[in-house]
């Protein structure tokens, strides 16, 4: 068997992952334009990226903010339409950055952070969709804020910061079935009344669907294996 070019390689996969999620949308009866796939290329190479932009691939995902400063701004210029969403821890001396560069934050886990992202977002006058990050499993290891704490900390976000939260965004526990904590995520953003939830990555994407995701997260499932 000959190996195939990595491009193509990646191109076929991303088209097999929209196959999966055309099928797990339909298999509970939702509507084909409610998921979101964030294709997500932390350590992948611009040459790379750049082939699924021609491809017509839209949304994308970096985990930090110096690796997307040096790869995105340059793609940004030639494919102005295109989504970034940061899906990696924030601090708070980055957040500048992250606001000019990222569309969309999705790890907003602590007060120190919200009201550094509210000062900015104002001093930038941008709208980057802003999800709270819910640390599902209570891993001490994880960030994002507690499963008890997300009411309280999502009202601080709104009533103290004026912060507009668009959803909830959660990685589970390793190892474990991810249902009960894509239930859970579902669960706390309707009483809070978010319609937006980032869950599911390249393993669990059509279980999180089927449980309401509204944004998936996938990388190795389209660009194979991360060395
Ligand atoms: C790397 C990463 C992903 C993608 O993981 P895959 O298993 O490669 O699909 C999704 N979400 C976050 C927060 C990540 O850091």
């Amino acid at each position: 068997m000959t190996a195939q070019p990595p491009v193509s390689n990646d191109l076929d996969r991303l088209a097999t992952v929209r196959k999966s999620i055309v099928r797990a949308i339909e298999s509970v009866g939702r509507k084909t334009d409610v998921v979101r796939l964030v294709c997500v290329t932390k350590t992948i190479d611009k040459n790379r990226i750049q082939s699924i932009l021609e491809a017509g691939h839209r949304h994308f995902g970096e985990n930090r903010v110096q690796e997307a400063e040096a790869k995105w701004p340059e793609l940004r210029k030639r494919f102005p339409d295109l989504r970034l969403s940061l899906i990696g821890p924030l601090q708070t001396n980055k957040v500048r950055e992250a606001v000019e560069l990222f569309d969309a934050i999705e790890t907003v886990d602590r007060p120190k952070l919200a009201q550094a992202l509210a000062k900015e977002i104002d001093r930038q006058n941008k709208a980057p969709e802003l999800f709270v990050q819910v640390n599902i499993g209570e891993e001490p290891q994880k960030a994002g804020v507690a499963p008890g704490e997300a009411d309280a900390f999502l009202r601080q976000c709104r009533e103290a910061f004026g912060l507009r939260i668009a959803g909830l965004m959660c990685i589970p526990p390793l190892g474990e079935p991810p249902s009960p904590y894509f239930a859970l995520l579902a669960k706390i953003a309707a009483r809070n009344g978010l319609t937006r939830l980032s869950m599911g990555m390249s393993s669990d994407f059509e279980r999180a669907i089927q449980l309401g995701a509204t944004e998936v997260r996938v990388g190795s499932g389209i660009f194979g294996e991360r060395s």
